[in-house]
């Protein structure tokens, strides 16, 4: 069914940037890099736990130098609580080591999940041991925590959450359901309001044109998950960036185990330099919104990776390293030799 093309920002579906915007979106396809030369990224929502090292070593050369991964569910369901305390513990674990050993800041948010907020039994155990893993160093807010399919027991667990991240002067990383999804989103809000939590302590994540006007008018923070081929493209968010600003509006990727793209960022932050972007927005979109917003926990020092990690690879966790047998350990990136 044709829209008003006039109306098009109203229309979540398509693209409908001018004939000359397609143009050049088509010719730039692949050479993404030669746009964001010198550009510095921080993607706020990455699951890197279901990615491979050589993702690790595209996000370093794109120029990510930090990334937070929300906890999440795993594709299944999990059968009991050991199960989300190893997974809590690798987040700050075994993850964010792996993550330093391609020279990226990794933080996380911890939380329990909307999807296994149904499982009630073992949501209630989960709830037990969020506090302990909240205080870990890294930690850097609530989250993904929210609605899925908008149950009563998702709302539970939302708003114990929500008294959780409170308690401990956190930000929550709230997931919007994908389907009926404005409906959930102002649910979501509503709900963070009625619990006196702060708009600037929430990031409501996975928007899009039909969510971002309220939750900004609002006063939270308004994050765009960047997915191919389906919900957000980023022409369109480039066209969001260009009617809305760079007020509180972050990017991230959202890659996980299904068909995601970790350089989502850094791709959209060439696009939207090609579209006429100012380098500030693109550089508030794209870094400084995420880290002022998951700063607020106190857990970010954007002096430790913003010229950088010192990348050893020699150094183990727990006697595991990333390297392979007979692999020499990349340990001076700025070394001339390449074994
Ligand atoms: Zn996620």
């Amino acid at each position: 069914m044709c829209q008003n093309p006039n109306e098009h920002k109203l229309n979540p579906s398509h693209f409908e940037g001018s004939t000359e915007e397609k143009q050049t979106a088509q010719e730039v396809e692949g050479g993404f890099a030669a746009y964001t030369q010198g550009m510095k990224f921080f993607d706020p929502h990455v699951h890197m736990t279901s990615r491979t090292t050589d993702d690790y070593q595209a996000l370093a050369d794109a120029g990510v130098v930090a990334i937070i991964e929300p906890a999440f569910w795993l594709g299944q369901p999990r059968t009991g609580l050991a199960s989300f305390k190893d997974y809590f513990a690798s987040l700050v674990g075994w993850e964010r080591f792996r993550s330093s050993q391609f020279g990226i800041k990794h933080y996380c948010t911890i939380g329990l999940n909307s999807r296994e907020a149904n499982n009630e039994a073992l949501a209630e155990e989960v709830m037990e041991i969020l506090p302990l893993f909240l205080q870990k160093e890294g930690v850097v807010g609530v989250g993904e925590i929210g609605f899925d399919d908008q149950t009563a027991a998702e709302e539970k667990y939302y708003r114990a959450q929500l008294e959780l991240a409170k308690e401990m002067g956190l930000p929550v990383q709230v997931h919007t359901p994908h389907r009926d999804k404005k409906k959930g989103t102002e649910r979501s809000m509503a709900i963070a309001l009625e619990h006196g939590l702060a708009p600037h302590m929430v990031v409501i994540d996975h928007n899009n044109e039909e969510t971002v006007k309220s939750v900004l008018d609002q006063g939270f923070y308004a994050a765009f998950t960047i997915y191919p081929f389906t919900k957000m493209g980023n022409e369109r968010m480039v066209e969001i960036v260009k009617q809305y600003g760079s007020e509180r509006i972050m990017v991230n990727s959202a890659a996980d185990w299904g068909i995601s793209d970790p350089l989502a960022i850094p791709k959209t932050a060439a696009l939207m330099k090609i579209k006429g972007i100012s380098d500030a927005d693109i550089q508030k979109v794209t870094y400084q919104n995420a880290l002022d917003s998951f700063a607020q926990s106190g857990q970010i020092n954007e002096k430790d990776f913003i010229d950088g990690l010192e990348i050893d690879q020699s150094l183990k966790f727990n006697g595991n390293t990333v390297l392979r047998g007979g692999q020499a350990p990349r340990i001076d990136k700025n070394s001339i030799f390449i074994r």
